[in-house]
């Protein structure tokens, strides 16, 4: 039988935090970048894989792969039951109702592109408004736009406050009878700042509108609940949750699933199909899920979920917050430096500019002693220029990294930004 992902997660979330065993699980930590020690530090952007997650590929392409959903031999058996089973854990990784509210999609763009399509192209007009905010990736920015110029809706864009805080006070008054839906992030990739989603989702549906959660950034990292949430719809990619790339995942509540019309048209999303009386459409989730699915990603996904469960994402959030703090503490020390995003609520991510230094020349050269971060604008181009930059420097944390690591970095930066200035 290929590998079940619904199994019970292993216990060991009570254990304290073992970062050693946890690199362990990760090959690629092992390799040499110009001839130092990797130090990837750039979680945000994409987290590296454990070799349970790789196995499922070789596992699964080894033995047992089909199309799902519709053989009636064994092959195909145990690929839609491995691909099914994934839904049923991502349903317990959300807290979802129901397993049929988990949708499959290449990512989290391609899940609010979903939502975008579907639910705002038949519900939106002229006079309506969607509310996004000021530390949105441009994920939850440009499918607004593109449909916005087609459908005259208007977007209103929630402001932040200077640590890169969203401002409640005037999130209240955007807040009003034509507010349709609010879309934001759970987690911000640029500046880290953790948002109060539940809150915001409690004062748009006092107004009748419907909450979009972006949880690209808070799916690895924290619990997610999405009915505590009361999220009507909450998107995550799987590589960015140890996960393969190519996967990801729309929650939606069931009605308005249910009520939603087909974005795309194709195989599996079919009950009937006639030229002469029309096409009909299959229940949720199917309905959303055109052609052949990334059926060995979602497996894939299933088993770095499962992966996360064992060693607990609140103690791997808790263990972020470590680095990040001892990172926070170790680069205030850096003459020069400035860190945007020091909202009191924050994940794992650490955006900073350097007086003197170019943030990309500072990228290339920390590359050459081995450090992984991420230069440039994050796909938050609005939020970059309201600080007044094109470009930062990020370095995120994920759970394989180290206070050493953290100090290594800092050593990196001081070294580059010597020989830059
Ligand atoms: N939203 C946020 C907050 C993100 O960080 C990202 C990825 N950087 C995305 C959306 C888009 O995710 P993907 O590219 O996996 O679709």
């Amino acid at each position: 039988m290929p590998h079940t992902v619904i199994e019970k997660p292993l216990a060991r979330s009570s254990a304290p935090y073992d970062v050693a065993a946890v690199r362990e699980d990760f090959p690629v930590l092992r390799r040499e970048v110009h001839g130092k020690p990797l130090i990837y530090l750039d979680n945000a952007a994409t987290s590296q894989t454990p070799r349970q997650v790789i196995e499922v590929f070789s596992d699964y392409y080894s033995r047992y792969n089909a199309n799902i959903h519709r053989g009636l031999h064994t092959l195909a058996d145990e690929a839609t039951a491995a691909f099914e089973g994934t839904r049923h854990r991502v349903k317990a990784f959300l807290n979802a109702e129901d397993a049929r509210q988990v949708i499959f999609t290449r990512g989290t763009t391609e899940a609010i592109n979903l939502v975008v399509q579907s639910w705002g192209r038949s519900q939106l007009a002229a006079g309506d408004e969607v509310l996004i905010s000021m530390l949105e990736h441009h994920s939850n920015i440009v499918p607004w736009q593109l449909l916005a110029a087609e459908r005259g809706f208007t977007i209103k864009v929630i402001p932040v406050d200077e640590q890169g805080a969203l401002d409640m006070v005037a999130y209240r008054e955007l807040l009003g009878e034509r507010t349709r839906l609010v879309a934001v992030n759970h987690v911000s990739n640029a500046f880290g700042t953790i948002n109060p989603v539940k809150e915001m989702a409690a004062l748009a549906h006092q107004h009748g509108a419907l909450m979009l959660v972006d949880g690209a950034q808070a799916a690895p990292h924290q619990l997610v609940d999405v009915q505590a949430i009361d999220a009507d719809f909450y998107a995550f990619s799987g590589h960015k949750v140890y996960g393969p790339t190519g996967v990801g995942v729309l929650y939606g509540k069931q009605a308005l699933l249910e009520a939603m019309p087909p974005w795309q048209g194709g195989g599996e999303m079919i009950k009937a199909v006639s030229f002469d009386s029309g096409t009909t459409f299959a229940d949720i989730p199917h309905k959303f899920e055109a052609g052949t699915p990334a059926i060995a990603e979602v497996i894939a996904l299933g088993r770095a979920l499962e992966w996360v469960e064992s060693i607990g994402v609140e103690s791997i959030g808790a263990w972020e917050h470590r680095l990040l703090e001892h990172a926070t503490q170790a680069v205030s020390q850096v003459e020069g430096l400035r860190i945007l995003g020091t909202a009191p609520h924050k994940a794992g991510v650490l955006s900073f500019i350097v007086d003197g230094a170019h943030s990309q020349d500072i990228g290339l050269l920390i590359d050459q002693l081995g450090v992984a971060i991420r230069t440039g604008h994050h796909c938050a181009q609005p939020l970059l220029h309201h600080f007044g930059v094109d470009a930062t420097c990020r370095a995120s944390f994920a759970a394989y990294n180290t206070l050493e690591e953290v100090d290594a970095f800092v050593a990196a930066l001081n070294r580059v930004i010597g020989m830059v200035r």
